[in-house]
């Protein structure tokens, strides 16, 4: 095990889905048009959180596992749902919310239980390889094993985040819940399939997707040919009131489940891996993993819906239906959330996410840093700097804090410059400027009113204007002698709205051009000496 700081048992990637279940007096067909009906409480709708992954990772964590969720959702009441639920249990969010919309399903279910599901996969589908390594990664690098799916999410994005754990040290576990001919193309290619299968250590196959893989069609020999075929450690197969079946070490075992009253089956399966997993960070053998997934299953059977909203109820019937009670005290206890709250954890992780994300885009800004355009903007300020003009830097709301920082930065390495404040230009300000003039405006939309304003302005002065802004065909890009593009496809944090990224990357454009300015102005450490006569630095520059 490598990863230096495994703050999570377990991380999961994969489905989160808001099940909404409707009573129906039947299910009906083409053309038709039906009332649905109350059910005995009056309610003829009941909203679940749901998804194969959530699923597993609940029952885990009322096991006592420290769990994290993560991938892709949106910023709505789906989402908000299911965040909610996550945060009620336990399960540490690590979610991007920038989807499209969070998934759900509408399940229609008549009195005699048949059912008709339509399923959107929504922000689940969108999960692509390279947000698992920019966004994810800290948190696969903190887990002790990761577990994915073959079910909505994209077969890419489950390679990658499968990759990296291999590579940290994680151990890898797949649900997988689709046949192959319903998971390719839709979910990706034949290759991505393969690879999956490959890099999982453990393989939880439904039935019938197992039937798709393998020609053996007797649930033991399915779990011994998938495991020869692809590596795994251990398969382990559901088999409904009848238990389960797991191959491991090239041998296989039948596993019992303990009887129960059923109310609902969905999502036993999950709840089954949810307590495989729990066997596992325990270090019990397959069997006696299986026997506390049993237990699980057979709980989830005796309620609705699979999440388990009620940890400590819940936690005490596994408990009992497993039977184990010596082997019960090496699960983790069940924290309540005021100490986990005390400990931060969830912080970390955002935090970790962000820092992740800067990395990976502000290499980006810097790779794609057009040199020539940065050229254009030195050559502009220069040249007004040698007939005798000044230059200016503004901006409205956070960039005019790095409009003061920029002019600070260049007056201190040899080009003197002034804070223009863009709300005041209009109002009088604007007379600091003379013709000739640069004025550096910084905007990330390059859209902001007030800062468009400023520039009319500026430009009524006979100023020229170099933009800092995401687009050159912004507004504020269109007025410009020279645009310097500094783009970020997030801005990162919660809800990845607040200017952060968008803000360093303006900032690192600036210096960058303040860099080319010193140069070209070629100021010596005596200059800059003269420049800082008190300080830190200006002893420093003054040492040599
Ligand atoms: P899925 O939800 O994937 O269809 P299964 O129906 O095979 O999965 O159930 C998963 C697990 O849940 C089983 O291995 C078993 O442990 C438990 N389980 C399912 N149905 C029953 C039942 N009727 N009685 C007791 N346990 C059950």
């Amino acid at each position: 095990m490598s990863a230096a700081s495994e703050r999570f048992d377990v991380a999961g990637c994969g489905s989160m889905v808001v099940d909404a279940i409707h009573s129906a007096p039947r299910i009906i067909g083409p053309d038709e048009k039906i009332a649905l009906q109350p059910d005995a409480d009056g309610v003829v709708v009941r909203r679940f959180v749901g998804g194969v992954t959530l699923n597993h990772l609940g029952w885990a964590r009322i096991l006592g596992l420290r769990v994290a969720a993560f991938g892709k959702q949106a910023d709505d009441p789906n989402g908000r749902f299911l965040r909610d639920g996550m945060r009620r249990i336990g399960i540490e969010p690590s979610i991007d919310v920038t989807g499209s919309a969070s998934s759900f399903a509408n399940v229609y279910v008549d009195p005699a239980g048949a059912r008709s599901i339509y399923m959107v996969r929504g922000a689940t589908a969108e999960l692509g390889p390279d947000e698992i390594e920019t966004r994810h990664r800290a948190t696969i690098e903190a887990a002790r094993v990761v577990t994915s799916e073959v079910s909505q999410v994209p077969l890419a994005a489950v390679r990658r985040a499968f990759e990296l754990a291999r590579a940290s040290g994680a151990r890898t576990v797949l649900d997988l819940d689709v046949p192959p001919a319903d998971a390719v193309p839709l979910l990706g290619t034949q290759e991505d399939l393969h690879a999956v299968l490959e890099l999982a250590d453990v393989l939880k196959p439904s039935m019938s997707a197992a039937v798709g893989l393998v020609a053996a069609r007797e649930p033991e020999r399915i779990a011994l040919e998938l495991a020869s075929r692809t590596g795994a450690e251990a398969v382990a197969i559901t088999l409904g009131a009848r238990g389960a079946i797991l191959a491991a070490g090239g041998a296989t075992f039948e596993v019992a489940a303990p009887r129960v009253r059923v109310v609902d089956t969905t999502g036993a399966g999950d709840a089954f891996l949810g307590g495989l997993l729990a066997g596992m960070r325990i270090g019990l053998d397959w069997e006696g993993a299986a026997r506390l997934g049993n237990a699980c299953g057979a709980c989830c059977c005796e309620q609705l819906g699979a999440f388990p909203e009620a940890p400590e109820a819940l936690r005490a019937r596994v408990l009992e239906l497993w039977g184990e009670l010596g082997t019960a005290s090496a699960l983790p206890p069940l924290e309540s959330p005021e100490t986990r709250r005390g400990e931060a954890v969830e912080h970390f992780l955002a935090v970790d996410d962000f820092l992740g994300m800067a990395a990976s885009e502000l290499g980006a800004t810097a790779a794609k840093l057009d040199r020539g355009a940065l050229d254009r903007g030195a050559r502009l300020v220069e040249g007004a700097l040698a007939a005798g003009g000044r230059v200016h830097v503004t901006g409205v709301g956070k960039p005019e804090h790095v409009a003061r920082y920029a002019a600070a930065l260049l007056s201190s390495t040899g080009t003197p410059a002034a804070f223009l404040n863009a709300t005041e230009a209009t109002h009088g300000g604007v007379g600091q400027l003379v013709p000739g003039d640069v004025v550096i405006a910084i905007s990330n939309s390059g859209e902001t009113q007030e800062l468009l304003g400023a520039v009319a302005a500026a430009r009524g002065r006979d100023a020229r204007v170099l933009a800092v802004t995401s687009r050159a065909d912004s507004s504020l890009g269109r007025q410009a002698d020279v645009v310097i593009e500094a783009r970020v496809a997030h801005e990162g944090g919660p809800l990845d709205l607040a200017p952060r990224l968008s803000v360093l990357a303006e900032t690192l454009v600036l210096a960058a051009l303040s860099v080319a300015l010193q140069e070209a102005r070629g100021l010596t450490r005596a200059d800059y000496a003269r420049l800082h006569p008190a300080g830190a630095l200006g002893r420093k520059s003054r040492e040599l």
